[in-house]
């Protein structure tokens, strides 16, 4: 136990254990860097997942990469800060890239038949939710001087404030989504009204709500 003892080796492939951001799984096991890279599934299963279960996580990593390279993404959105998302609308699925889903290098795929609920926060305020028709506000009732007026007075572009994008699938490592988007005014609406992502990040919410509730999915670029 003592400053200078050995690592252990990697619980799933046998590689060395050293770096940072190293992923731990149940019994406080520390996978490789290799290992950990390839990782994308809720804390709450990490914390006990077991080696046998990483391994097979593995494959289903494996499969989703060749998913991720099959599919067309005739759709893909950068601007959402801390948030990508690609569309497939005839091969009916989406991705997600996000720090909390841990999967920049293999985006996480879903098919809009595994989307089964949609709620959007701001703060922790609901904004939106699956049964809301009609357009999608970004705006708290509370905020009365909005984030569109504040933008373009520009006086407080440090300011910060988030919105939560909560999912649900039926994808077995990702049955519960709560993505954190951070974002200053500015960001959010531009500067003095111009580059802004809340438009992009309208259409990514209403094509998520259309999938669940069966609808036309539409994204105009
Ligand atoms: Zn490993």
């Amino acid at each position: 136990m003592g400053l200078f003892s050995k690592k252990d080796a990697c619980p799933v492939c046998g590689g060395e254990v050293k770096g940072l951001f190293l992923v731990k799984i149940g019994d406080k096991k520390t996978l490789c860097k290799n290992c950990s890279r390839q990782i994308s599934m809720s804390k709450e299963l990490l914390k006990t997942a077991t080696p046998e279960f990483i391994e097979e996580h593995l494959d289903y990593r494996r499969e989703n990469a060749e998913k991720y390279a099959a599919h067309n993404w005739t759709v893909k959105v950068t601007s959402i800060v801390g948030l990508q998302f690609g569309l497939d609308e005839a091969g009916r699925a989406i991705y997600l890239i996000h720090d909390d889903l841990h999967d920049e290098d293999n985006p996480v795929v879903f098919s809009f038949d595994q989307i089964t609920g949609y709620e959007l926060l701001r703060g922790k305020k609901k904004l939106d939710g699956m049964e809301d028709t009609g357009q999608i506000p970004l705006e708290t009732g509370l905020s009365a001087l909005g984030g569109v007026a504040r933008a373009l007075k520009n006086d407080d572009s440090t300011s910060t404030d988030c919105f939560h994008l909560k999912l649900t699938t039926t994808d077995p490592y990702w049955k519960e989504i709560d993505l954190k988007i951070s974002f200053t005014d500015s960001q959010l609406y531009g500067t003095f009204g111009i580059g802004g992502f809340a438009g992009d990040f309208k259409q990514v919410c209403q094509i998520i709500k259309s999938i669940i509730r069966k609808e036309p999915v539409h994204y105009i670029g």
